[in-house]
């Protein structure tokens, strides 16, 4: 059937001028906003045959009408008043310009922050190239020289060079004096400066401030990650790897150059690295490729007693499917796994041994190098899920030695909707594609097809590719703070919030090994833990209170549920007291 051609205004699918109207009065309504002179009905030119004709673009008096709009400059708040703002200046034609103004000087290193392309990267003035006075409660003229992450230069900023060593890391125990979390001088970062880069903790809830303390289900995004996925959607937006075009180019870099960044993250290499839009995803296709051809009757796939549903469903239903059995490894009062039991269940028919770095119900931090060092020893094959690990510990596959490391970026200050799997190259080159279909294939006829090398042929179809942008951007953010400096100052966190918590009558914390992360479980007496979190909740202050998706680690533990606060490097003690002033108030009642 023909499209009919709009040949007047009510002809149009929607009246421009009342839309106009409308998108000033939203404006206008906002404050610090300067309204967009309307253009009346009268001056909207009628449609023109062929097509629908907008009204010229009347932008208010100082703006340049130009190509490109300029990007938002991005600021790191959390990294200290010390640091200058980037300079961000769109490439194309006005990069030239930007480029040109006073002071604006080139950064000399190689890469640009994630998945933005080099040519936007500018110091901001006097800088000499070299980025420093990071807030980190040691004075800056002490700071030694180091290396940047994994001795390359790759990333953009240099900031390690300015960043004093960290204290040695032994946590637990620590060995170390207690931080003061309450002065800026004395903690490894300005947490209140961090603060600010998370626009969404400045919400209230209930008419009081938010605190968000369920980061184990998800955590919040910092403007450079917002302001990423916008600069995709207004200056990159194409599918990936196919097309000949500008932007398909810009995409495609954008997306390789987060797998470029995933890899650096955990110290692997990009061809080992397969986008999946989460942890759970990650698995399962872990185990319908690599366990479909290497798991079969009778062989044995040992988890820990601790795992997420997510590390345990889709190996029951392999085994199921194949014949195969699960074995579980059991966990201590407190919560850690018996090593001497784990040893004991593997045996010849133990193909895989899967396993959580911490536990997302207990805050338990499992020692994965001892566990897959032993499985190694026997030619076991290894996976880690990093879901609830890779935002608060630093995490070097190459270290730990496993096969394969699954995590998601929704939990790691990245959007949702994407993760990733590392898998030993050798190991990703002895595992069948799982799904089939475009961007997997190297030559398709009806009779065979020729599929990708690593790690393409894992990644069927359109990828999720502003998220995996999203992702890079995440994971620049955390690298300039500083796992070694999160670890320390969320250790502390734990500590005090569990200080507070412990005594309290009627708390009962579930997981109390040694080594912890993030994570305080506990269930009060005469409370269901829901009732606990809408109290909290009345509060502005957001936990998360059920089973965690972790069932049968809370019924070793006779519980069915329990209240789970989990704190990220942005939370403070001053939310802890708030959390502590609610339960207390419940447990006096
Ligand atoms: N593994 C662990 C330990 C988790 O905590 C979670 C989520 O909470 C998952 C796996 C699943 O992650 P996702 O839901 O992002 O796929």
């Amino acid at each position: 059937m023909p499209i009919p051609t709009p040949t007047a205004e009510r002809d149009t699918p929607f009246d421009v001028a009342a839309l106009a109207q409308l998108a000033s009065q939203f404006f206008a309504a906002l404050p610090g906003t300067t309204p967009l002179p309307v253009a009346s009905a009268a001056s909207v030119p009628s449609p023109a045959a062929g097509g629908l004709n907008l009204p010229a673009n009347p932008l208010p008096p100082g703006v340049p009408n130009g190509p490109l709009p300029q990007p938002s400059t991005t600021q790191f708040a959390g990294l200290g008043a010390g640091v200058p703002a980037l300079n961000l200046v769109p490439s194309g034609p006005d990069q030239a310009a930007a480029r040109a103004k006073p002071g604006a000087a080139q950064l000399p290193h190689a890469a640009a922050p994630n998945g933005l392309p080099d040519s936007l990267v500018t110091a901001a003035p006097g800088i000499d190239g070299r980025l420093g006075g990071v807030v980190l409660g040691v004075p800056q003229a002490q700071a030694p020289a180091q290396p940047a992450a994994h001795g390359s230069p790759f990333y953009f900023l240099d900031l390690a060079a300015a960043r004093p060593e960290p204290p040695a890391l032994e946590l637990p125990g620590l060995g170390l004096p207690p931080l003061d979390l309450r002065s800026p001088a004395r903690t490894p970062f300005d947490v209140q400066a961090i603060r600010r880069d998370f626009p969404i903790l400045a919400e209230r809830v209930n008419g009081k401030p938010l605190v968000w303390f369920d980061n184990a289900a998800t955590t919040q995004k910092p403007r450079a990650v917002i302001d990423r996925l916008v600069h995709f959607y207004e200056h990159e937006n194409s599918n990936v790897h196919r097309a000949a075009h500008e932007l398909a180019a810009r995409a495609t870099d954008a997306y390789e150059k987060a797998r470029s960044t995933v890899a650096r993250f955990i110290n692997a290499s990009a061809e080992e690295i397969v986008f999946v839009r989460g942890c759970t995803e990650g698995i399962n296709f872990i185990a319908k490729s690599w366990g479909d051809k290497h798991i079969g009757a009778g062989d044995e796939i040992v988890v820990s007693h601790l795992e997420h549903h997510a590390n345990i469903v889709p190996w029951q239903q392999l085994a199921v499917a194949k014949g195969a059995h699960l074995r579980v490894i059991p966990v201590d009062d407190s919560g850690q796994i018996i090593l001497s039991e784990y040893q004991r269940l593997l045996g010849p028919k133990t193909k895989l041994v899967s396993i959580s770095q911490v536990s997302n119900a207990l805050g338990t931090v499992v020692p994965v190098h001892e566990v897959v060092a032993i499985a190694r020893r026997q030619g076991i094959t290894t996976l880690v899920d990093g879901a609830q690990s890779v935002s608060h510990l630093a995490v070097d596959v190459q270290d730990i030695g496993c096969d394969f490391f699954v995590f998601s970026g929704h939990k790691v200050f990245g959007p949702t909707g994407i993760g990733a799997v590392y898998g030993r190259k050798a190991v990703l080159e002895d595992t069948p594609p799982w799904q089939g279909g475009g961007n997997m294939i190297a030559d398709v006829s009806f009779e065979r097809t020729v599929f990708q090398g690593v790690p393409a042929r894992f990644e069927a179809g359109t990828g999720n590719i502003a998220d995996a942008a999203g992702l890079g951007a995440a994971l620049d953010y955390v690298q300039r703070i500083g796992l070694p400096h999160i670890a320390r100052y969320e250790h502390d966190l734990l500590a005090y919030a569990t200080a507070a918590i412990k005594p309290i009558r009627g708390v009962r914390i579930i997981g109390t090994a040694a080594d912890k992360a993030s994570v305080l479980s506990f269930t009060l007496q005469g409370y269901a833990p829901d009732e606990v979190g809408r109290a909290l909740n009345e509060e502005g202050i957001a936990v998360r209170s059920g089973h965690h998706c972790a069932q049968p680690i809370l019924r070793r533990f006779g519980v069915e549920a329990t209240v789970r606060p989990s704190f990220a490097f942005y939370n403070t003690c001053e939310e802890i007291d708030r959390l502590v002033a609610v339960v207390r108030r419940l447990a006096r009642a």
